[in-house]
């Protein structure tokens, strides 16, 4: 059996994998997405509860950057994106408008990574497990090894996992970092969240824009996802900060359930039965910044690690790394062919 090769295989179908996707195809290079998710988008993660629609990664995002606000104009005028509010919420219940658009997905955020999936070649449910240097000449290129024990090659990857991750793929093919890329991602560390997704018996009360941000732990953020726009009935997703879901990270469900609804100032409903889920984000957020937008292996087949820890622990700073990575790989690989 011949194994499949593509000029760049692409781990990762979220935001910063999907854009660059589309940077590479469109500079002509054959280029395959995989993701182990069910679908695309990462932590841009809608999922629904009976007729609930919650939003349990990002909440919403900003659009400050040039580039990134072109992008995001080309997406409301596909109607992917409205805006959702325009106000700082402050963490003392104080809403100060500021005039700066918070966006959000139409039907939930995954609509935006659905929307960027169009036209690219993509793989869910494909599971990295290893990814190898091939045998021969420098530029021999990459073997990545899924889970189900399948291979394929490619001469440069983009890895947009969260960088933990990232490292372990490469450390299970035996990649010899040098001794300085290894130091810089490890440094490279997160903040877990978990996150209570609930249907409501009725109107959440909370106050507008139907979203708060506590000031303190056990709460990062509270959202009504039925006055977000995206939930035909009552939906409330909540996020516990970072020293909150590190305590609770191994407590049961139960636990963790009664401890973040019960935290909720102002709740007006109560929790449908059976209509309460938790997800926990092992790497919610970056809580260390990488000094560049993207990060290209040394001594190495064309290789970039890219993501929201490259570029700003957010949706805008995903972007900006995706297309930097893009960027990096396309003059590496014009060198290579030159
Ligand atoms: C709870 C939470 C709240 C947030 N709130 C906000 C917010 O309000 N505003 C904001 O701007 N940002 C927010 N963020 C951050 C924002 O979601 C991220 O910055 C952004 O989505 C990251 O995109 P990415 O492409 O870098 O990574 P990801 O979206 O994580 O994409 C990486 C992809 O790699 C895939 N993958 C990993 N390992 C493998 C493997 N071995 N094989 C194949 N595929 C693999 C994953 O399935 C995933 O799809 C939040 C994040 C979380 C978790």
């Amino acid at each position: 059996m011949t194994t499949e090769r593509f000029d760049v295989v692409v781990v990762g179908a979220g935001l910063s994998g999907l854009l660059a996707a589309h940077r590479l195809s469109a500079a002509g290079h054959r280029t395959l997405l995989l993701d182990k998710g069910r679908g695309v988008g990462g932590r841009l993660a809608t999922r629904r509860i009976g007729d609930g629609v919650f939003d349990h990664g990002a909440q919403f995002f900003t659009s400050a950057d040039a580039a990134f606000a072109a992008e995001v104009t080309r997406w409301r005028e596909a109607g992917v994106v409205e805006q959702w509010f325009d106000t700082r919420l402050e963490p003392d219940g104080a809403v100060v408008v500021d005039g700066h658009p918070r966006w959000r997905g139409a039907t939930g955020m995954t609509a935006i990574a659905k929307h960027l999936a169009a036209g690219l070649e993509i793989r869910t449910a494909s599971r990295v497990a290893a990814i190898e240097v091939l045998a021969g000449d420098s530029d021999a290129g990459w073997n990545l090894v899924l889970d189900d024990g399948s291979a394929i090659e490619a001469s440069a990857v983009l890895l947009t996992a969260p960088v933990p991750q990232t490292l372990e793929l490469l450390e299970a093919g035996g990649v010899p970092l040098t001794a300085d890329d290894r130091q810089e991602l490890l440094a490279i560390t997160y903040h877990p969240c978990i996150a209570v997704l609930a249907l409501l018996d009725g109107p959440s009360g909370l106050p507008d824009p139907g979203a708060l941000r506590p000031a303190s732990e056990p709460l990062d953020w509270v959202a009504d996802n039925q006055r977000k726009g995206i939930s035909p009935v009552p939906a409330l997703t909540v996020h516990a900060g970072p020293q909150t879901s590190r305590q609770l990270w191994d407590a049961p469900d139960d636990e963790v359930i009664a401890t973040l609804l019960g935290a909720v100032p102002g709740l007006s409903a109560a929790p449908v039965e059976g209509g309460v889920q938790v997800q926990r984000w092992r790497y919610a957020r970056p809580e260390t910044a990488h000094q560049g937008f993207a990060k290209e292996l040394f001594g190495l087949p064309p290789a970039v690690l890219a993501g929201d820890a490259f570029a700003g622990a957010r949706v805008p700073g995903a972007a900006a790394s995706g297309w930097a990575a893009a960027d990096l790989l396309l003059t590496r690989l014009s060198a290579v062919q030159a």
